[in-house]
């Protein structure tokens, strides 16, 4: 799962990486293409607007040339003077005669100029600014233009030459106008009139098309058409909002009439149109006369309109991204299977490591279980909760569990017993919970009960595991130490007693009597002691044999428990001699106790097999005193009043007296 994901995502990193890759060269190649579609309507509305303005100079200069003719000069004059005597307009017949001879005489001089020098129009205007002869429409003259022809009004008013677009009564197109003045010595400068020269624009825009491969069409708004132009000289075709006036090409018509030519706009435009399976960039920009020239109020009367095929080009874009996208794909597949094939060996490698890992683990988990299942120690591991998380055969031998039935079980609630009677341990004094809150490693010794309820004695160390989170538990190790505990109770009952007859030895009677004696200093209360000797013992020796005397001494020590209480103490101090603590007695308790004691002693004959062995005892008694810096004190007093009793005859009691005087107690036998 975990593999499929990281070959996905890597996958779709490097998938995004090279459509990234690709979109930005596409969109790179397609900027560039737009910046040449750019540049070359920059320079496609350079050329021509410079074409045309040297066109409008030649036809300016043309008209000056003409216009500097003296003839010229002198049949102009004539006729505006034959005009104006025969009506205005046309004139009459002189002014007939005057016009053909113009005629004849610009025939003579300039007829080869349509033909060489593509010219079309050829007009002398009358300086009122009547038409007096068209040389390319002869018939049509006499008609007033100053009104619907701007450019020729201001030079009609200044006398100046002019150029530019107009539209005329009978010519539409570049217009180089002149102002005709005849010197004469007797009139001086005078006007007399003006001519005009215009090209054939059609021949104009064709020869334009074959210098620089541009299709030229010139458009005009039918409304300036049908203001200007009178109706004999109206296009017929004016179905559509602009008539071309003139085109290189014909596919422009086909255009108009499918309604795709781009609005007509001041500022030249930049259009894609799509024609019979072509690409042509169309440029557009405003057509501007003389007037909208001047003045940008003016609506230019048409459009002109640049185009070019730029399949080619387009074919060249379309060829540059499909070679785009196929080295880029080329590039992505090749990286992208290296991809998968580098995936794929670093999984290999990943999971030749993880087999070897898992291997090692397995032989130390391996080698672990056989350490902890062979320990003679039980093991125990508990996460910080104290829950049991692993446990090894020994601890549950120990306990007499089954591993199911502890694992994940609190530790200190299941095993963990504050004494041997198994009552349960209170959780601030478990030292288990306290090495899980502290964090610090303990050893001790505690009481662990079995699934029975019995309990053991265990040593117990506790050592924390440093990490996070529940692993932070701890490995507790312990071992049963009832043996150990039974043997070091035996080396102490050995130590502490006498083997005969089970009381005290000398040196562990002398201890507690010591600790009696501090005891006392500290709490107070009082305590006896009684020291007691059997009567002419070596008789009983040499009566009955030495094994007898030692039943006698067992059989007397044993009277003795009978008599005392649990927490009395019974000393032997050495032979017949035994020394007996009672804390919390006094004197008098003391002595009578004695006295119980002496008398069931002497009714209570040791019996060895079928003989009774008779025997009595004296005793001394004396109490402890918190002056009695060692034991030595309270010992010596009871042994003075011991003496006393032997010297009183034996079989009898007697308490110390520091002045050495008897008391002869009642029913006490007493010895003079
Ligand atoms: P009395 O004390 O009344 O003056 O006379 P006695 O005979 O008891 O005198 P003494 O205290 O001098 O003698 C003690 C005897 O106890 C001597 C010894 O043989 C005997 N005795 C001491 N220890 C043992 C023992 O462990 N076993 C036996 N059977 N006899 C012992
Ligand atoms: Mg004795
Ligand atoms: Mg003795």
């Amino acid at each position: 799962m975990q593999y499929r994901l990281i070959v996905f995502l890597s996958s779709a990193v490097l998938a995004a990486a090279f459509a990234t890759i690709g979109g930005y060269l596409y969109w790179q190649t397609k900027k560039y293409s737009e910046i040449e579609l750019v540049d070359s309507t920059d320079k496609l509305y350079s050329i021509y607007t410079i074409q045309n303005e040297i066109l409008s100079r030649h036809a300016q200069a043309l008209a000056y040339s003409i216009a500097t003719n003296t003839e010229i000069q002198h049949l102009l004059d004539e006729g505006n003077a034959a005009v104006h005597a025969e009506g205005g307009h046309g004139g009459g017949k002189r002014a007939a005669r005057v016009r053909d001879a113009l005629r004849e005489y610009v025939n003579q001089q300039w007829g080869d100029l349509p033909m060489q020098h593509e010219v079309q129009h050829m007009h002398f205007i009358l300086p009122d600014g009547v038409s007096f002869l068209r040389m390319d429409v002869p018939s049509h003259f006499g008609d007033s233009l100053l009104s619907a022809r701007p450019m020729l009004a201001d030079t009609a008013r200044d006398h100046l030459p002019r150029c530019g677009f107009e539209i005329g009564h009978t010519y539409t197109g570049l217009i180089g106008i002149a102002p005709v003045m005849r010197v004469s010595p007797s009139n001086g400068k005078r006007f007399v009139g003006m001519i005009e020269a215009g090209f054939d624009t059609g021949r104009q825009i064709r020869r334009l098309d074959k210098q620089l491969n541009i299709g030229i069409a010139l458009l005009l708004n039918n409304h300036r058409i049908l203001n200007a132009t009178p109706e004999s000289h109206q296009p017929t075709t004016l179905a559509h909002r602009h008539f071309i006036l003139a085109a290189s090409r014909p596919e422009v018509n086909n255009w108009l009439r499918d309604g795709l030519l781009p609005e007509s706009r001041r500022t030249p435009q930049t259009q894609l149109l799509a024609w019979q399976g072509r690409q042509f960039q169309l440029i557009s920009f405003a057509l501007d006369d003389h007037q909208s020239q001047l003045d940008p109020q003016f609506e230019p009367p048409g459009t002109v309109l640049l185009w070019h095929d730029i399949t080619p080009h387009t074919q060249r874009l379309e060829a540059k991204h499909t070679a785009i996208f196929r080295g880029i794909f080329t590039v992505y597949a090749i990286t992208q299977f290296a991809l998968l094939v580098l995936i794929r060996l670093f999984r290999r490698e990943w999971e030749r490591r993880l087999k070897k890992n898992t291997t090692t683990i397995e032989n130390l988990s391996q080698r672990n279980a056989l350490l902890l299942d062979t320990a003679a120690d039980g093991i125990c591991g508990i996460d910080h909760n104290g829950c049991i998380t692993f446990i090894n055969r020994a601890a549950l031998t120990m306990h007499g569990y089954q591993l199911e039935e502890v694992m994940g079980k609190n530790l200190y609630s299941l095993f963990h017993r504050n004494d041997p009677g198994g009552q349960a341990t209170l959780i601030e004094n478990c030292q288990l919970m306290q090495a899980l809150s502290d964090r610090k490693s303990r050893e001790s010794e505690e009481w662990l009960s079995r699934r029975d309820g019995s309990c053991f004695p265990a040593k117990m160390t506790i050592t924390p595991i440093r990490g996070q989170g529940p692993e932070n538990g701890a490995v507790v190790v312990f071992h049963d130490i009832t043996e150990q505990r039974n043997r070091q109770e035996a080396l102490l009952q050995l130590a502490t007693t006498d083997s005969l007859t089970g009381a005290s030895n000398r040196r562990h009677f002398l201890d507690q009597l010591e600790a009696e004696l501090s005891r006392q200093r500290r709490h107070g209360g009082s305590t006896s002691l009684l020291m007691t000797d059997l009567d002419l013992f070596k008789r009983v020796n040499d009566g009955h044999g030495h094994a007898a005397g030692d039943a006698v001494l067992s059989h007397f020590v044993h009277i003795v428990r009978q008599t005392v209480r649990r927490s009395d103490i019974i000393g032997r101090l050495g032979g017949e001699e035994f020394a007996i603590l009672l804390p919390g007695v006094g004197i008098s308790g003391a002595r009578e106790l004695a006295e119980r004691l002496r008398n069931v002693f002497e009714h209570t004959p040791a019996k060895i097999g079928n003989v009774f062995i008779p025997a009595t005892v004296s005793i001394g008694i004396s109490d402890l005193r918190v002056e009695d810096r060692t034991a030595d004190s309270p010992l010596h007093r009871a042994d003075e009043a011991l003496y006393s009793a032997k010297e009183a005859g034996r079989n009898c009691t007697m308490v110390y007296n520091p002045d050495w005087q008897r008391s002869n107690l009642p029913g006490t036998n007493t010895a003079s």
